[in-house]
């Protein structure tokens, strides 16, 4: 998408530890007409799929999910982060190693917002070693809902995660690939 691509390339910062930092426009300020945009081109990416649920992660995946849902026109659920395991029967659980924290979260779901009838479209802010988008189809496969695929808005293509996803045969839409970078040049694929 070039719109995005552009911007990556204006305002994003390449920081120590392969983190490229978006926040003036994707995930602390949000420019939300960029972010019309992304859900606009998800969209026509996902034409074809009957998506009856849009599922991220706490905390950046979901005001990006919610303008996407508009063009949907379905709710957005979102996994959320805990510390402690509460092992209370009504949620679906798995685990999440964070890219940027290096920390490990267990993540929750409401069982009463995920069926099997579901068609389910995740939706991340960025694709690096695939840890969150992985525990997310876990949550998917509890539920013995329908991926229809993945959609993320910056893949860093030089880790690995795009390319297991892949191979697992997951359908993954990535906005803008970066092939490599360092704090005086990105490259997309
Ligand atoms: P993964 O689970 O694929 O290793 O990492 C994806 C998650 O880590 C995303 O939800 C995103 O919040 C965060 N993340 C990974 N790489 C970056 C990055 O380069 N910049 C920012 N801002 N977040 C990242």
């Amino acid at each position: 998408m070039q719109l995005l691509k552009e911007r990556i390339l204006r305002d994003g910062i390449v920081k120590p530890g392969n983190i490229l930092k978006v926040d003036s426009f994707l995930n602390h300020q949000m420019d939300i007409t960029l972010i019309n945009e992304i859900g606009k081109e998800f969209k026509a990416r996902f034409s074809d799929c009957p998506v009856t649920k849009i599922l991220t992660i706490e905390a950046s995946g979901i005001g990006i999910a919610c303008i996407t849902a508009q063009y949907f026109n379905v709710p957005v659920i979102f996994a959320k982060k805990t510390q402690t395991l509460n092992l209370d029967g009504e949620m679906y659980t798995t685990r999440v190693e964070s890219f940027t924290h290096k920390k490990t979260y267990d993540v929750v779901l409401s069982k009463k917002f995920l069926h099997s009838e579901d068609h389910v479209l995740l939706i991340d802010d960025f694709l690096a070693n695939g840890c969150a988008l992985t525990g997310l189809i876990d949550i998917v496969k509890q539920a013995g809902a329908a991926l229809e695929g993945a959609g993320v808005v910056i893949e860093k293509g030089f880790q690995q995660g795009g390319a297991h996803l892949r191979s697992m045969g997951v359908r993954l839409e990535s906005l803008a690939i970066i092939d490599s970078m360092t704090d005086r040049s990105l490259t997309f694929r």
